[in-house]
């Protein structure tokens, strides 16, 4: 263990301030320990100290014009973190909270992940601490223009594909795809996924990620002779992927109790009215806190983590890092939850995964659970090669055969490695196997 450790050790040395980046590494790699005793070739290779490195790191200055007339600056980020499996690939995170070590973090996380998925994508993350939240659309088209003047040159269909991420959405895609067709005068659809569907974008890939983590906690607990059917559900977060999540849950028979944005959650006994979170968030941008004028039978609590607190089967994390920890962890066992699947990068503390391993909870990362928005960013790359679209069944269908052979991987490299119920291990084993290969063919780069 002591060569993992002095790895981890050095990270936390020459990447100071970055706790999210810390946690993220020290998590994959202490869980790959087994992996370098049966291939010592990849500690010769030096796979380890040379994917813990991003391949490259971007840091700009994103100046724009306000509504009143005023400069502000922001900072603008992308890391290209791993090209072995394929062109960098990750989401661009617009939020204020945004600095390098949660780029680099969700950078990390996605090498894993977008090796999980099959298809071949390397990892790697954008984003900005800029915050879309009560900002004109002039205004964050102009910042949106702004970003990529500069992202454009570092960007392209084999180089580096972002999509969306939180405070990214079709919006921002769509302002983005704009300004990049502009400055290239060119109509280069796979730069970019998540993409408008009148301009190259995918059917299904709005509802990807959601769907996908319900597709594959479906997986996971139909091998533990559970289902949906009847099932009481809490999804955080209020945005893409807890919205599909709740829709999907809804239509294989469960009852999604609550939701949250980050001022609050709601509570519905009779079950949330999906119709209602969608026209608020996806249309107005309004806060949960309306859900209850319009349905006087829910509750509303102001504290967005106190979700958790909420009586629930099954829980779907999908808000943000770090929303779930020890405590919370431990009132879900204590009111009878039996499985917890990530939807969003790494939601649940390293405590709080002790609890739910510790208590037997079925329990699904992220970087598996929530690999489905990828893996149809992907299937949205390959329809723009071949400049032709697929109908919404046959992507729902490429997406479920995604999620089911991703959880079959995962739980085979789990009994292989370990334990069969550990699906984190498995993950990460599973993922990082792929990406050490195609980099010991490729040498020292
Ligand atoms: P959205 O911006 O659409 O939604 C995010 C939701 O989480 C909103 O309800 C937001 O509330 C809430 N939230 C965000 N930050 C916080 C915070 N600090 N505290 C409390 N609540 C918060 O983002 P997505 O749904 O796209 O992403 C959610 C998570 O899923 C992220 O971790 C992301 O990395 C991950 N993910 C997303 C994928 C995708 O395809 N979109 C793919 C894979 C993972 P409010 O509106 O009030 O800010």
């Amino acid at each position: 263990m002591s060569y993992i450790r002095d790895i981890i050790e050095q990270v936390i040395e020459r990447n100071p301030g970055e706790p999210e980046f810390h946690q993220a590494v020290t998590e994959v790699l202490e869980s790959l320990q087994v992996v370098i005793d049966r291939h010592p070739e990849y500690m010769k290779a030096g796979i380890l100290e040379r994917l813990v490195e991003p391949e490259r790191q971007i840091i700009f200055r994103v100046p724009w014009v306000d509504d009143q007339g005023r400069v502000r600056v922001n900072r603008g980020f992308r890391v290209q973190f791993s090209s072995a499996i394929g062109p960098y690939k990750g989401g661009i995170r617009f939020h204020p909270s945004v600095y390098l070590g949660i780029i680099k973090f969700l950078g990390f996380e996605q090498v894993f992940k977008n090796a999980l998925t099959g298809l071949p994508i390397g990892g790697g993350k954008g984003g900005s601490d800029f915050d879309p939240k009560g900002k004109s659309d002039d205004e964050v088209m102009r910042f949106c223009q702004s970003f990529m003047t500069e992202l454009y040159r570092h960007i392209g269909a084999d180089i580096d594909v972002p999509a969306g991420d939180i405070g990214v959405g079709a919006r921002e895609i769509g302002y983005m795809f704009g300004q990049y067709k502009r400055i290239r005068n060119s109509f280069e659809s796979g730069v970019l996924t998540g993409k408008g569907l009148i301009y190259g974008g995918s059917l299904v890939r709005k509802e990807a990620t959601g769907y996908g983590l319900v597709y594959i906690t479906d997986q996971m607990i139909k091998a533990k002779g559970k289902s949906f059917d009847g099932a009481r559900v809490a999804v955080s977060g209020s945005g893409n992927v807890a919205i599909y999540c709740a829709e999907k849950v809804i239509q294989l028979g469960g009852k999604v109790v609550a939701m949250s944005d980050s001022n609050g959650y709601v509570y519905d006994p009779d079950g949330i009215k999906l119709e209602t979170i969608k026209q608020l968030k996806e249309v107005e941008r309004k806060r949960i806190k309306e859900y209850k004028e319009i349905h006087p039978k829910a509750e509303y609590h102001e504290s967005s983590f106190g979700i958790w607190e909420v009586s629930c089967d099954i829980a779907f994390p999908c808000a943000t890092q770090n929303e779930l920890d020890e405590k919370a962890a431990k009132t879900l066992v204590a009111n009878g939850c039996y499985a917890v699947a990530e939807g969003a990068n790494m939601p649940s503390t390293p405590e709080a995964i002790d609890v739910f391993l510790s208590n037997n909870v079925l329990f699904a990362p992220g970087k598996a659970a929530n690999a489905g928005g990828v893996a149809t960013s992907a299937l949205e790359m390959i329809q723009n090669s071949m400049r032709y679209s697929w109908s919404f069944e046959e992507v729902d269908a490429k997406l479920k055969s995604i999620m089911i052979n991703i959880y079959k991987n995962i739980s085979t490299a789990a009994r292989e490695y370990g334990h069969e119920d550990n699906l984190i291990l498995g993950a990460n084993v599973a993922g990082f196997v792929k990406v050490a290969e195609a980099m010991m063919a490729q040498g020292i780069v």
